[in-house]
């Protein structure tokens, strides 16, 4: 029985691997979106490398500037969405067309960042209202697909990625802008109330667009996946204005468009000292960092990272940072965060799981792993690939064959 198959007009996870296990999950009914997103083919990239291991520690501090290898005419400008600033760069285009495409992206980032936030009153505040209370909702826009992608999610990493374990990332406190995060850490007794419930995207119900929960513990964050999500968005927009040399770039996590026929966009990683990596995209392609050391609650001087382990309800440990490389960004956005859960010991098998080829993980201790994929792919000094450990991920568990 394959599970929560829906389709939608293009439907994203199409292309994706599927389960065939039977799981806990086998009771959910099939979301009813008319939401169409677009779909870029799998294409693929490369991802940079570094310098020293201090600078590997540091990475997840640093913000990542994009350019282009040749100088060419761009055209760029700032949003925010999110608590991210948003650098959109576009070339081969009249100013024009750029400033149409801006107008529309600021809308669209704007509903976005209203529909999509996991604590400032709107539609999402009001649908776990709603979920708690065991009410039903009827919802439009982009929450539905949201919740489709997430489930995708969590069934493909068994539940590491759950986009309904939203009450987790609250009690830590994390629903805030603020970091770190200096309250005391929450109480065992607190979390295993949540844990026993087991909140699930499995369990929320749609017929049509009406919306409801069989469990009042699905509280629904989509901070692991909406950023993706969102340069996706800005990704399709400027396509569909005929804007096919692009760069979208959300506080280091980006997808860019255009690279192949063209000189590839080259992504600098930025360190305290300056450039020390470049990832080049020729082609298409979204690298997305999901990391422990920038968003945490600090106490007596330990770090509590703001992605949580949906199953312990503790902070993930183990990896610094987990940079993924794909074609969509929402999909390495939520891959990222979930290698981040899946740890030093299971990263490998969940990416594999997932179809992923190009990840770069630094563990706690400052070594650096990345995939045999990556290699021909990266740029830097000779002294710094022959310092990263490469492997080739084993065969995925459910992948259709
Ligand atoms: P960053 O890019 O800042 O490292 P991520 O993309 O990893 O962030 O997303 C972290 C956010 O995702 C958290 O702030 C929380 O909103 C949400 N989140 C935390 N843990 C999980 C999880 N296990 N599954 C899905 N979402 C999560
Ligand atoms: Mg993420």
């Amino acid at each position: 029985m394959v599970l929560g198959r829906t389709v939608f007009p293009f439907n994203p996870l199409a292309e994706r691997p599927k389960r065939h296990l039977q799981t806990r999950f086998q009771n959910a009914v099939s979301l009813n979106s008319r939401q169409a997103i677009s779909v870029v083919e799998p294409v693929f990239v490369h991802n940079g490398s570094m310098g020293i291991r201090a600078f590997w520690i540091a990475l997840l501090a640093l913000a990542v500037i994009a350019s282009c290898s040749v100088r060419q005419p761009e055209i760029s400008a700032r949003f925010y969405v999110f608590g991210t600033l948003v650098d959109v760069l576009v070339r081969d285009t009249d100013q024009a067309t750029a400033d149409a495409a801006f107008a529309e992206i600021q809308q669209q980032l704007q509903a976005l960042h209203r529909d999509l936030h996991a604590w400032e009153p709107g539609p999402l505040t009001r649908l776990n209202q709603a979920f708690s209370l065991g009410r039903t909702v009827t919802l439009g826009g982009d929450i539905p697909i949201l919740i489709e992608m997430s489930r995708w999610m969590e069934e493909m990493t068994e539940g590491r990625f759950n986009a309904a374990a939203g009450a987790l990332v609250a009690l830590w406190g994390f629903h805030t802008s603020e970091f770190p995060v200096s309250s005391p850490p929450p109480t065992e007794y607190d979390i295993r109330r949540i844990l026993m419930m087991g909140p699930s995207t499995f369990d929320i119900h749609a017929d049509g667009q009406t919306f409801s929960s069989g469990n009042p513990a699905v509280q629904l964050d989509f901070g692991g996946i909406a950023k993706g999500f969102a340069v996706d968005r800005i990704i399709a927009l400027l396509e569909s204005r005929g804007i096919d040399q692009c760069m979208v770039n959300a506080g280091g996590d980006l997808r860019a468009v255009g690279g192949s026929n063209r000189s590839p966009w080259r992504v600098g990683i930025r360190g305290p000292e300056g450039v020390q990596v470049g990832i080049e995209l020729a082609g298409r392609g979204a690298v997305f960092t999901s990391g422990s050391s920038e968003r945490y609650l600090e106490q007596e001087g330990q770090r509590f990272p703001h992605i949580i382990d949906p199953r312990t309800g503790q902070p993930v440990s183990g990896l610094v940072s987990v940079t993924v490389v794909s074609d969509e960004g929402w999909f390495a956005d939520a891959a990222a965060t979930a290698l981040m859960v899946a740890g030093p010991d299971e990263w490998q098998q969940v990416a594999a799981d997932l179809g992923l080829e190009s990840v770069l993980v630094i563990e706690q201790d400052g070594n650096v792993i990345a995939t045999q994929v990556m290699a021909p792919l990266l740029i830097a000094e000779q002294k710094v690939i022959s310092a990263i450990r490469f492997v080739t991920l084993p065969a995925g568990r459910f992948s259709e064959g």
